[in-house]
């Protein structure tokens, strides 16, 4: 039997504070040929954002037309807004290297569905206790909105089983070397 190496579409996802961002980030600067899907949404670019780049800041109706031409991989809707992931973008990005996708547990699995072959890594944070602190810390949001994401953080943690790996970000430097070894691993199929 050879080995033979193929491009990896890498799956992300992790409740909001869970420090999912900064992990990213990290493996992009110990591995500069990862691409990274950006994904669509209707929400409100957030300061410092940029289209195009953090996402692709679309209408509402637009959206709506990309998920009737079937130009979504998947989508969902979240905090009343819409986020789904270009497929041909994707493919595109796959065909030059492996693809990290950082999107919600729904839309992992569902990306699933699609790409067998596609690799599903849940960030976890330490414990709950940690995770609720982080919210509070972002400064962002209302009481409510963390009440929200809290509540939406244990509902994503409850899927962690159906996920290939899960990785707890204790240590940003470690959590990201962590997925980068896995991705290496997921590269080599046996032919
Ligand atoms: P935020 O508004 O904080 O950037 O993202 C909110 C949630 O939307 C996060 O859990 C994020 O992972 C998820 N998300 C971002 N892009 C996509 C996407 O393309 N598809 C889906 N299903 N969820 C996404």
């Amino acid at each position: 039997m050879n080995k033979i190496k193929r491009n990896v579409l890498a799956v992300i996802s992790g409740p909001s504070g869970v420090g999912k961002g900064t992990v990213i980030k990290r493996m992009f600067e110990m591995c500069p040929s990862l691409c990274e899907s950006v994904s669509a949404t209707t929400r409100a670019p957030r300061e410092g954002e940029r289209d195009g780049v953090e996402y692709f800041f679309v209408s509402k109706p637009r959206f709506e037309e990309m998920i009737s031409r079937g130009e979504l991989l998947e989508y969902s809707a979240h905090f009343e807004n819409y986020y789904g992931t270009p497929k041909a973008f994707v493919e595109e990005k796959l065909k030059s290297g492996d693809v990290i996708l950082e999107i919600d547990v729904d839309g992992a699995l569902n990306v699933k569905k699609v790409y067998p072959s596609a690799v599903l890594i849940m960030i976890e944070p330490p414990d709950m206790a940690e995770l609720t602190r982080r919210l509070k810390l972002r400064g962002t949001e209302s009481d409510e909105k963390i009440a929200l994401r809290t509540a939406r953080a244990e509902y994503e943690l409850s899927k962690k089983d159906k996920y290939d790996y899960c990785v707890v970000n204790d240590d940003v430097d470690g959590a990201a070397a962590r997925i980068l070894e896995i991705i290496r691993k997921e590269k080599e199929v046996l032919s």
